[in-house]
């Protein structure tokens, strides 16, 4: 079987990587050329978009900012799983709270802004302490400014005044105090079935994710059954064929959905060891037609990002149950470089791996990774 995917970074290469002992080929498109790459080692195919676009039995894509032209010529194909409507909900902003409005699914307080001189009344109405968030093409927290009070709002306003907010409106919410963020990654296949990982817990940095923990710890049946409904709705709703992600804010008893990303995500990584069958290659048999694996956990599991420097020294694989997925990328600011999975028998040899593990890893990363050793300890 052979697979496209638009966008030809991590996500495509773990696809491929996960698809190859199934005799799944796995081809991405760089999309800022067009050209068609082997997501293992991004080396440019002697191939023609229009041709691997010909040979593909499905196309997916691995990031929701796929420019249009792009996106409309894949779907012309028919093979484009999810749809392009999934796609665009998790692309935009101001469709994916209307998506959340419709089905009723709690979300964030909002309201959508699109002249800068309107943010005053956003304060009036969601209060001072406030995120705004440019509709499209943000993530890794990039597109973001942060209100804590009124003062800064002229400084914000300029820091707006060159964006176009008529074709790409603001969607200013509520900062939240939430207890914790949690995520549900699951897989819908064509014919309806569901498979879920278990809820996990994410911590994030500088508004990047650095560490998650899965199963996440203390989730109650209640807390996991708000989950499986909101992912039910979204995927019904949407006729949605493949792996969705969902995070959330937990807030008591309640989660209010933060954002949904209709691809494999960064809080799925952990299940390339910690689960019976990994999120890539359920997506993969998702789109292809093939019986969905379980999502069982293995094995309680910690995943942690290196962000922006070069992979750790190879002796940290010393510390038992270590695992280094590379994603042969050159180091800048905030670049994700790969991820290391951990899985241990409970949660407190997760956090002594942790701590272990320090020795390899930026000083920077030891307020977050201390503070969540600790906990799990
Ligand atoms: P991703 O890389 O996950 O796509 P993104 O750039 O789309 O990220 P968000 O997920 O919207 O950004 O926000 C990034 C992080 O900022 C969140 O995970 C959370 O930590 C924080 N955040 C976002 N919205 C709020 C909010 N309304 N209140 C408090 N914190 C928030
Ligand atoms: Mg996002
Ligand atoms: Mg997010």
């Amino acid at each position: 079987m052979n697979v496209l995917i638009l966008g030809s970074g991590q996500l495509a290469r773990m696809m491929a990587l996960s698809g190859a002992p199934l005799g799944i080929e796995v081809r991405a498109v760089d999309v800022s050329n067009h050209k068609v790459v082997n997501p293992i080692d991004k080396k440019v195919m002697d191939i023609h978009l229009e041709t691997a676009i010909e040979a593909a039995d499905a196309i997916s894509v691995e990031f929701e900012h796929i420019p249009e032209p792009l996106l409309e010529q894949v779907n012309r194909s028919g093979k484009l799983m999810p749809s392009v409507e999934a796609i665009a909900a998790g692309a935009d902003r101001v469709k994916e709270k209307a998506l959340l409005d419709k089905l009723d699914i709690a979300n964030c307080p909002y309201m959508i802004v699109d002249d800068a001189t309107k943010l005053p009344q956003a304060v009036e109405q969601l209060g001072e302490r406030l995120i705004i968030k440019a509709s499209r093409d943000g993530y890794d927290g990039y597109g973001q400014w942060r209100l804590s009070s009124k003062e800064q709002l002229p400084d914000i306003q300029q820091a707006l005044a060159e964006l176009d907010l008529k074709k790409v409106p603001l969607v200013v919410e509520k900062m939240l105090s939430f207890e914790r963020e949690v995520s549900l990654v699951g897989a819908r296949a064509k014919n309806g079935q569901v498979a879920l990982y278990p809820l996990v817990e994410n911590l994030h940095h500088q508004g990047q994710l650095h560490t998650c923990v899965a199963p996440a710890p203390a989730i109650t049946p209640a807390l996991a059954a708000q989950a499986e409904q909101v992912f039910t709705a979204l995927v019904n709703e949407l006729n949605y064929v493949g792996v969705l992600a969902v995070e959330f804010f937990q807030m008591g008893d309640t989660l209010l959905v933060n954002e949904i990303a209709p691809r494999v995500h960064n809080s799925g990584h952990w299940s390339m060891q910690g689960a019976d069958i990994c999120q890539f290659e359920n997506h993969l048999r998702a789109i292809c037609e093939l019986p969905l694996g379980s999502t069982q956990v293995i094995a309680p599991s910690v995943m942690l990002n290196v962000i922006g420097c070069d992979l750790p020294p190879k002796d940290m694989l010393s510390v038992p149950r270590t695992h280094l997925h590379g994603y042969m990328k050159t180091p800048r600011a905030k670049r994700k470089m790969g991820h290391i999975n951990i899985t241990g028998n409970d949660y407190a040899e997760l956090g002594e791996a942790m701590q272990k593990l320090q020795k390899w890893l930026p000083k920077s990363y030891f307020p977050t990774l201390n503070g969540e050793a600790e906990r799990l300890l």
